[in-house]
């Protein structure tokens, strides 16, 4: 899962940044809000974590045009302690959720799981597909019964597979769920990972649209 941070303070957006990156999340971290404008007019995220006081064009503007523009990524607000009117005003525009600064790392990842979930269509934090069982919190996938070992990446490659059951995806797009700005990847990585994920689940699973992209059928 991708996220984009816009957040100007340069200790609590690195804090935030590298807290998202140990659990597990591609995260790019943006200071002011018109560099985050631009970013998400050209490129795709799962979810925008949004800081209200922002140079340049503020949290509340960011999040007023990219509605207008039909964007419904989801998006957590961050902000100050004693300002109420923010809160209401970035919930009334279209935040989905917001947390108060100070925050715990542990509650924003909470969080973000929870928003998550409620933007795909599912209360419940597992994913179940035929045979298999994926837990994106405690990273752990069954098939018939039995633990399968996937690495960080292929794991995330199902996920974002699992959560997207009928519909193609491209390489492009599945690499922008996997990695942020900062890292680099070998250009056949993709086709190397599913070729790992059908061994351990099967050469079914996973479907090669020529030219396209990768699928997993929906089940009948
Ligand atoms: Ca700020």
């Amino acid at each position: 899962m991708r996220i984009l941070l816009v957040e100007d303070d340069p200790q609590l957006g690195d804090g935030i940044r590298i807290g998202l990156q140990q659990a597990g999340y591609a995260a790019d971290w943006l200071q002011d809000g018109l560099a985050a404008l631009h970013s998400l007019e050209v490129e795709n995220f799962d979810m925008v974590i949004l800081d209200l006081g922002l140079p340049h064009v503020d949290g509340i503007r960011v999040l007023e045009k990219i509605r207008t523009a039909g964007n419904d990524v989801p998006v957590l607000i961050l902000t100050a302690r004693d300002t109420v009117e923010d809160r209401v005003k970035g919930l009334d525009c279209g935040a989905d959720d917001y947390l108060v600064k100070p925050f715990d790392l542990d509650e924003l990842c909470a969080r973000i799981r929870a928003l998550s979930r409620r933007h795909n269509g599912r209360s419940s934090p597992v994913i179940k597909y035929r045979d298999i069982m994926l837990d994106p919190v405690s990273h752990s996938l069954v098939k018939d019964g039995k633990d399968v070992v996937l690495s960080g990446r292929e794991f995330k490659i199902l996920q974002t597979l699992l959560e997207n059951v009928g519909r193609v995806l491209s390489r492009e797009r599945i690499e922008e769920s996997l990695f942020g700005w900062d890292d680099t990847l070998e250009s056949n990585a993709t086709e190397v990972h599913i070729h790992h994920l059908r061994k351990k689940l099967g050469k079914d699973l996973i479907v090669t649209v020529r030219g396209v992209g990768y699928m997993i059928p929906k089940t009948n």
